[in-house]
């Protein structure tokens, strides 16, 4: 296999290079690198949306005609690679890369002309109301109920787990709308103002420290049918399709790879004996471990893109890489505390972080170790759980 890119990706790679060296400021850095929680802090990522929406780089997938780029596959992978390496702020993808592809696929074109460009302006800032209590990974399973009622539906019930629902202006929510027949049948997708009289969000705090969920309460709340995207009872299509770009994100080696070197690093100060950590054999192979396994990924990723390159898709392989990046992720962030040993006491989350004026105790690269540690746990449950990736390989990769 050939992994070499071409002289024209090159000539791209130093142009990506060269918009990061003038417009990823010290600041933007380093508040993305205080990020601990799976999305970056709102405000940090609307100043990076719009200066990549400046550049025209903000929503590479999309129609060229909407602001896409038509990018290759491969300048896609470089795009994330230098991001990722020079420590750019991620972008929220519940508007820009989850809603976006179902409105471009399924929505009707008042809704892509209202809806798309105040998502791209940031005027619009979505969370997904997927699941529930009693519905995650069964999620077919979910009760909250729209029933119609003039030229609205009234819809009442709860979403669990609603990632920035305390930031959003808009949910896109899976309704029921039929129970009388198959679970997936009585499924409707609908686009939902958060102001609506009727509904409340209540902060759920996670181990972490953290505020980044919610659930989401709908008394009695009106929503107009036109918020619907496809057809009533087949949301359940609309929903999968979204699925497809929430699981297929991509590239994680790259990412892995920085954090393995900010590892080596703190293993390099960080003493045992007199000696550093990175020179003792039992760390040393654990370190090892991680390091084949991300080379190993980044490989599998590169065979992917290869494949896309020729048209395909990420397939069901993508569940593999999932549990693969997630597992080397928790080892990372494992090792990690383990090697700030008593720092990582004093754990600072997010919310501290940004509010706080006195000095950190200790190495300024021990400040977010636990935070980042304790919030990577969920990595194995959102975006499919684990288990219900397992379930995805055994049928799907090995036939089982
Ligand atoms: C940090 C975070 C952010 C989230 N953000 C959002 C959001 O913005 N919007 C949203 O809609 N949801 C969100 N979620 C919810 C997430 O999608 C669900 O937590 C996930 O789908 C798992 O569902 P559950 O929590 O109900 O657990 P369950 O589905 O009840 O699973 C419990 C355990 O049982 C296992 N299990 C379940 N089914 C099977 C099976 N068939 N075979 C083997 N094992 C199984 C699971 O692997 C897990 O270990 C978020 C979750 C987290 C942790």
């Amino acid at each position: 296999m050939d992994f070499e890119f071409s002289a024209e990706d090159e000539t791209f790679r130093e142009e990506v290079r060269e918009f990061l060296s003038e417009k990823l400021t010290p600041s933007l850095r380093r508040a993305a690198a205080k990020t601990t929680t799976v999305f970056a802090d709102k405000d940090l990522a609307m100043r990076w949306q719009k200066i990549l929406v400046e550049k025209g780089w903000a929503v590479p997938p999309w129609p060229l005609e909407h602001g896409g780029t038509n990018w290759t596959p491969t300048q896609k992978y470089i795009v994330g690679e230098e991001f990722s390496k020079a420590g750019a702020p991620g972008l929220i993808p519940l508007g820009l890369r989850m809603l976006a592809p179902v409105l471009f696929k399924y929505g009707t074109d008042e809704q892509k002309n209202y809806y798309l460009p105040r998502m791209l302006s940031g005027e619009h800032y979505w969370c997904q109301g997927y699941s529930e209590p009693g519905s995650g990974s069964d999620l077919s399973s979910l009760r909250t109920a729209a029933v119609k009622d003039g030229d609205d539906y009234l819809v009442n019930g709860t979403k669990m787990w609603t990632t920035h629902a305390q930031f959003a202006d808009h949910i896109f929510c899976l309704v029921r709308t039929d129970s009388s027949g198959k679970p997936q049948a009585g499924i409707t997708f609908l686009l939902i103002p958060m102001d609506t009289p009727g509904i409340t969000v209540k902060p759920i705090i996670t181990l972490a420290g953290d505020h980044e969920v919610n659930q989401v309460f709908f008394d009695d709340v009106r929503v107009p049918q036109a918020n619907r995207v496809g057809p009533e009872h087949q949301g359940w299509t609309v929903a999968k399709y979204l699925l497809e770009f929430e699981r297929g994100g991509g590239g994680a080696s790259i990412r892995l790879m920085v954090s393995l070197d900010e590892l080596k690093a703190i293993a390099q100060q960080e003493l045992e004996d007199a000696a550093p950590l990175l020179d003792l054999t039992g760390f040393r192979n654990r370190l090892s471990e991680l390091e084949i396994r991300t080379s190993a990924l980044q490989f599998s990723e590169l065979a992917t893109l290869a494949r896309m390159s020729r048209g395909g898709s990420p397939g069901p392989g993508s569940s593999l890489a999932k549990n693969t990046s997630v597992e080397i992720e928790q080892g990372i962030n494992s090792l990690k505390l383990e090697a700030v040993q008593y720092y990582g006491l004093p754990h600072a989350n997010l919310i501290s972080l940004n509010s706080h004026n006195e000095p950190w105790p200790g190495p300024e690269y021990a400040e977010t170790v636990t935070a980042k540690y304790l919030n990577s746990r969920a990595a194995s449950i959102f975006g499919g759980s684990t288990e219900v990736q397992k379930n995805i390989i055994a049928k799907a990769v090995l036939g089982l």
